[in-house]
């Protein structure tokens, strides 16, 4: 059974240590303690020194020889304001005094894993090998994700627990990303003693625009430019125009194949009007995009059943951790775990959604072991 009071005194317990990216020691020792004395291998690693930080990602590990690989992880850093967080309870709601953010991003995946080991070693159920990864700087742009060797862990799974929703919310699907500048540089002139002498850059810009796939493009795939800045003075031909671009699509072929597009217009337009551009957009982190009938998908649909809660697959914006691990090659997933209002003073979650998100965990632990000694 889960405890939930002591579920709620540990989660309690670490959001009151502060922990801003990059600064992550006090909180990762409190995190080294808890699984060593669940009795996993805790280990540390380089990641810190690599970002300019003080903590490298804990990776703490539960064997099981022969078994699958489960990962078990969330992030320890949080934004700020984060000093000084006052938890206060209130009608079944945790949530801070409202001067700091909560810091149940993510501070929440990491209770729901330690409860759920606790479980664990009090039911001593047949489990998969945990890898129990609690990462840094996720907010800086999932830092600790990007240095973690996951080759060396090689999950089978990878669960990360670091969504808004309720427990059962699972995230399937993150767009492939790519923003940047695009500039166009012409050649200033006086606009009215010399203007044949100039080549004014929004015009060419301009006639690269009428040819680009702009806005939604399929079901799969939108692009935006949504800044435009350039010009010197009325009076004189514009030499240079700078335009913000972004495209998503959640199939990384076709992002490749639209950015490649982007750049032919922009290469055969400037060659026609004797102008030039840079090309400055750069690819984000990596999408994904699970099917329903992977196995990551069936057993967290299975552990839902279990739990009694509904599974529910979407797609977000957004990227986590998941992404980096998806990209070297693994089966990653973020999950609800009933965070709200995250990055505000707002902040807070209800005790049910920590509670039911540690049940679903223990859940999906014993529905892994199962599936594999079928
Ligand atoms: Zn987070």
């Amino acid at each position: 059974m889960v405890n939930k009071e002591r579920l709620i005194d540990n989660f309690i317990n670490m959001v009151k240590i502060a922990s801003p990216s990059l600064n992550e020691r006090k909180i990762a020792d409190y995190v080294i303690n808890e699984l060593t004395a669940l009795g996993l291998e805790v280990y540390e690693d380089e990641a810190g020194k690599k970002i300019g930080g003080n903590t490298g990602n804990i990776i703490g590990i539960l064997r099981s020889p022969g078994k699958k690989k489960v990962m078990l992880s969330a992030h320890m850093d949080t934004v700020l304001p984060c000093e000084n967080i006052k938890p206060v309870i209130e009608d079944g709601v945790i949530k801070s005094d409202g001067t700091t953010i909560l810091g149940g991003d993510d501070k929440a995946g990491i209770a729901n894993i330690i409860e759920a080991i606790k479980v664990l070693k009090e039911q001593k159920f047949d489990h998969p090998e945990i890898i129990v990864v609690c990462s840094v700087a996720e907010e800086l742009g999932l830092l600790g994700a990007k240095n973690l060797d996951v080759d060396k862990y090689a999950p089978d799974y990878s669960f990360i627990l670091d969504s808004g929703g309720k427990a059962g919310v699972a995230i399937v699907q993150t767009p492939f990303t790519a923003r940047g500048e695009i500039v166009v540089i012409g050649k200033s002139a006086h606009a009215g003693i010399s203007p044949e002498k100039g080549v004014n850059a929004l015009t060419v810009a301009a006639h690269a625009i009428t040819k680009l796939k702009l806005g939604r493009i399929d079901s799969e795939t939108t692009a935006n430019i949504g800044m435009v800045r350039g010009g010197e003075a009325i009076n004189i031909v514009m030499p240079e125009v700078t335009l913000k671009y972004e495209a998503r699509s959640f199939s990384g072929e076709k992002l490749e194949t639209l950015l490649k597009e982007t750049e032919d217009v922009f290469k055969a337009i400037t060659k026609k009007f004797g102008a030039k551009y840079i090309d400055k957009v750069d690819k984000g982190y990596s999408g994904y995009n699970l099917k329903s009938d992977e196995d990551i998908v069936k057993v967290f649909e299975k552990a839902c059943e279990s739990t009694g809660v509904s599974c529910v697959t979407k797609s977000t914006g957004g990227g986590s951790d998941s992404n980096i691990y998806s990209e070297k090659g693994y089966k990653a997933m973020t999950i609800g775990v009933g965070m709200s209002k995250v990055h505000t003073t707002e902040e807070y979650i209800e005790i049910e959604d920590l509670y039911t998100t540690t049940k679903l965990v223990v859940e999906l632990l014993k529905e892994i072991a199962e599936n594999d000694s079928k």
